[in-house]
């Protein structure tokens, strides 16, 4: 079996390969082609860790694995990051272990990647002014994915906790965009693109701040009781997202499901959008929204891609098992 340790990834993988690996395993996925698993996650009582695994297997691409990991709290404390994953891929045809592959930068950018494809697919073609709710370790990777979608000329922010906007304005600059700290008003009313990835369990963005044409991509909400959006946003927009049945329980649909404001019916498959069996937009007045709840699929496309890459490079650690 091969392992890839966590140090490789960073000389492995693009925003690019992301791209293209999770878009696919999208496709897969409304095709019925790939499935996941039910999520497990769980308070282990010790040092206050949630631990968990994210699982599937994708026929069409024979990624058969898991990642598994979560949130270490105390982590910092030790010098390593609180987000501790690992992705352990199997042979489909015989089960045996086939790789381990370092998470962490992984998820980084399969997150990223998810709402870089929602833009790809749903935003209007002329979109200039990028919007960004949350400044934290994600919102780095989600701006510099945005950006290669279409020719945006500037990034405008917004976050709760205002000393961590220079995260947003340092990312800008690398990208040679301009930044500009707004309030939540001046964001919904210049952005043409939203995204949004916090650690909310409030509605940051009001339905009334969002103006007509504009694509929104809810990416923070990944656990039951999580909110970014108001409710009533979801009701006016075409809502998309990687996975239905997560979206309703654990994604920003979640809230509006409860207040019966939409159904589980009114949501689509970003995945039947890149296939062509959903015609997406419908006009440049459209609002739409995509929750991004984050699947194990992504995370398997993107290990895979970057153990061919490491296999490829013969940087993988081969070792019997
Ligand atoms: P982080 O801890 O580095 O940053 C957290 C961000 O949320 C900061 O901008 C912070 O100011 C903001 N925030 C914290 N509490 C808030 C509150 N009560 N109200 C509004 N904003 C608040 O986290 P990160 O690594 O950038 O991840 C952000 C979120 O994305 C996390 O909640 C994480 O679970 C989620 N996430 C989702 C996926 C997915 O696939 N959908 C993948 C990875 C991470």
């Amino acid at each position: 079996m091969w392992i890839v340790p966590e140090a490789a990834i960073a000389d492995l993988m693009t925003e690019e390969a992301s791209f293209a690996a999770v878009e696919s395993v999208f496709a897969a996925m409304s095709r019925g082609d790939a499935v996941n698993f039910p999520v497990i996650r769980e308070a282990i009582g010790h040092a206050d860790a949630l631990y968990g695994f994210k699982s599937g297997f994708d026929r069409a691409g024979l990624n058969l694995g898991l990642k598994s990991g979560g949130y270490w709290p105390g982590n910092m404390d030790k010098g390593l990051t609180n987000h501790q994953s690992s992705v352990f891929l199997f042979d489909a045809d015989t089960g045996q272990c086939r790789a381990v592959v370092g998470g962490n930068l992984l998820t980084a950018l399969r997150t990223a990647a998810a709402s870089a494809v929602s833009i790809r697919h749903l935003a209007r073609p002329d979109v200039k002014v990028l919007g960004m709710i949350g400044a934290g370790h994600q919102s780095a990777f989600q701006m510099r994915a945005a950006v290669k979608q279409r020719d945006f000329e500037k990034v405008i922010g917004w976050n709760l906790h205002p000393e961590m906007l220079s995260r947003l304005a340092d990312t800008a600059s690398e990208l040679g965009l301009p930044f500009e700290a707004v309030d939540l008003d001046q964001l919904g009313a210049q952005a043409d693109v939203i995204i949004s990835i916090t650690s909310s369990f409030d509605p940051i963005l009001m339905d009334a701040q969002v103006r007509p044409g504009t694509h929104i991509a809810c990416m923070g909400t990944d656990t039951i009781g999580k909110q970014e959006v108001e409710p009533r946003l979801l009701a006016r927009a075409q809502v998309f997202t990687d996975e239905i049945a997560q979206s309703v329980i654990l994604g920003e649909a979640q809230h509006a499901v409860k207040d019966g404001l939409i159904t589980a019916q009114a949501i689509s498959e970003l995945g039947a959008v890149i296939d062509g069996t959903h015609p997406g937009r419908t006009s440049d007045d459209d609002i739409t929204l995509f929750d991004g709840t984050g699947v194990g699929l992504q995370d398997l496309a993107v290990a895979s891609a970057a153990l061919e890459l490491a296999i490829q490079r013969g940087t993988a650690i081969e070792v019997d098992f």
